[in-house]
């Protein structure tokens, strides 16, 4: 559980019904946090807050959740009718992700004994539709979830919305660093800096290279020797050449050094300014991916920021994503694949087994040949997501796949690598992503589902492309029609 969010859940009532129903709502409100709290589906803390009753005391709530630094959501049930428009200023000013069970606290109607009384108690059925209403009417941001609050299928769809409200919370604070511009003349790393902060709250600043530069100058030696045996526990050490290790290390420190000071969760850098740096940072980035550190090469701050978001969504999982690239297919007929690296910079997060650090020569950038770490990405079904910017709106694109053992070994690739099959298979999926306008590089999650970014989309209020095994090309094709006019409002 990260202890660094909870949920706050609120039930609506009114004075009518009398403190005995009230007591009996409020028992009912503690008997479900109680048991939401003690099942391990529920990932994260649920509060309760209570029975609401009267306006004030809705909007006190609503006001006090917007206050609170560690409330990540707020999820209300109407046990009882709650006349809605005691929540319109409140839901007004809620700026909290707000989720809408509908439930009910007895499973099964008592045939033999129900009578006026018990109805009068146990009425979300149409308390929930006056609830639902407002919500409706006021075109609030929210998720509806019906279904019996014990069992597993509702709960695990509440789980599914947290990681979600987790990630909008997480990314409404978040500070991406950029060190040097993106890739010359590239159009998809290209972004609205000020729209992303309006739309997705991203907060995303250039700093020159000189200051890592400065800050990598100043590092000591038993720095990186302390982060050399971090190395070396971690990962199997397969070079003579230890001093391009350790330049990544002390490259890893700079940037830790930068990031005490500026408090970024993502960052970039890219190939074309270095300055007076001798390597490009690979093994250095992909020991900070691993920790959760947002990355995006060639000045991709989007897809920085993205993984930044999805890694702090998936903490308690283990943050199993990577920044990857689409590089280069396998066209066997009816055995075809994509083969996803980049020129270093895949996390260990995603290794099948214990990365290997190799040092290789790159390319491009006419620098020091740097260390990197090695791998295959493992096994199972994951997802692939991107966001670009469509002008004046961002576009999250989500692709489910299945990554696949590479049919043979690839002993001459000097690069982590992941093998996968596109849903619904690699030539729809392609088409799919290229229709969407889906960018080379995305963030691959082993934990996340597409529900959990359609979940995430909804609570920023940007669109979402799902690219799934049921979809066609002329569904599709349709809908991102549907999108320009929906979406260039
Ligand atoms: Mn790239």
């Amino acid at each position: 559980m990260n202890a660094k969010y909870n949920f706050w859940f609120y039930i609506g009532s009114q004075p009518l019904y009398g403190a005995e129903i009230l007591n009996k709502v409020e028992e009912h409100g503690k008997i479900m946090t109680e048991s939401f709290n003690v099942d391990e589906i529920i990932p994260f803390q649920i509060i309760f807050k209570g029975v609401g009753t009267t306006t004030d005391e809705i909007t006190s709530l609503c006001q006090e959740a917007n206050n609170s630094d560690t409330c990540a959501g707020l999820i209300t049930w109407m046990h009882t009718f709650s006349p809605s428009k005691m929540w319109i200023h409140g839901l007004n000013i809620l700026n909290k992700p707000y989720l809408h069970l509908n439930t009910q606290f007895n499973r099964k109607i008592p045939f033999k004994t129900i009578d006026m009384n018990f109805m009068n108690t146990n009425q979300s059925a149409h308390g929930d539709r006056e609830h639902g209403f407002i919500s409706a009417r006021l075109r609030l941001k929210r998720k509806v979830i019906c279904g019996y609050w014990e069992d597993d299928s509702m709960r695990k769809r509440i789980a599914i919305w947290m990681r979600a409200a987790i990630g909008s919370i997480f990314s409404h604070n978040l500070k991406v660093i950029r060190f040097g511009d993106n890739m010359r003349y590239v159009a998809v790393t290209e972004g609205d800096k000020v729209q992303a902060e309006k739309d997705l709250g991203w907060s995303v600043n250039t700093y020159a290279v000189e200051d890592l530069v400065k800050k990598f100058n100043q590092i000591k030696s038993d720095q990186i020797e302390e982060k050399m045996g971090e190395y070396r526990e971690k990962y199997h050490i397969n070079t003579e050449n230890l001093e391009s290790i350790k330049y990544q290390a002390q490259l890893e420190l700079a940037i830790l050094e930068m990031q005490k000071e500026l408090n970024f969760s993502a960052y970039t850098d890219c190939f074309q300014d270095l300055g007076e740096l001798e390597q490009l940072p690979g093994l250095a980035v992909q020991n900070m991916m691993e920790k959760g550190m947002g990355f995006g090469a060639e000045g991709d701050w989007k897809i920085a920021a993205l993984e930044a978001v999805m890694s702090e969504m998936s903490r308690d999982l283990g943050s199993h994503l990577s920044f990857i690239e689409d590089y280069t297919y396998h066209f066997e007929e009816g055995n075809e694949a994509v083969l996803g690296a980049h020129m270093l910079e895949i996390s260990p997060a995603i290794a099948q087994d214990k990365p290997r650090i190799e040092v290789h020569q790159l390319g491009i950038g006419g620098k020091n040949d740097p260390a990197r770490l090695v791998f295959e990405g493992k096994e199972g079904p994951a997802i692939l997501a991107t966001i670009i910017d469509m002008g004046g709106r961002f576009r999250l694109i989500v692709h489910d796949i299945i990554v696949i053992k590479p049919m043979e070994a690839m002993p001459k690739l000097p690069t982590a690598r992941v093998m996968w099959k596109p849903q619904p298979d690699m030539i729809t999926g392609n088409e799919a992503w290229i229709y969407s306008g889906g960018a080379h590089h995305s963030v691959i999650s082993y934990d996340l589902t597409a529900e959990h970014m359609k979940d995430f989309a909804s609570l920023m209020g940007i669109e979402c492309i799902y690219i799934h095994k049921d979809i066609t090309i002329e569904s599709l094709q349709n809908q991102l029609l549907m999108s320009d006019i929906i979406w260039n409002r």
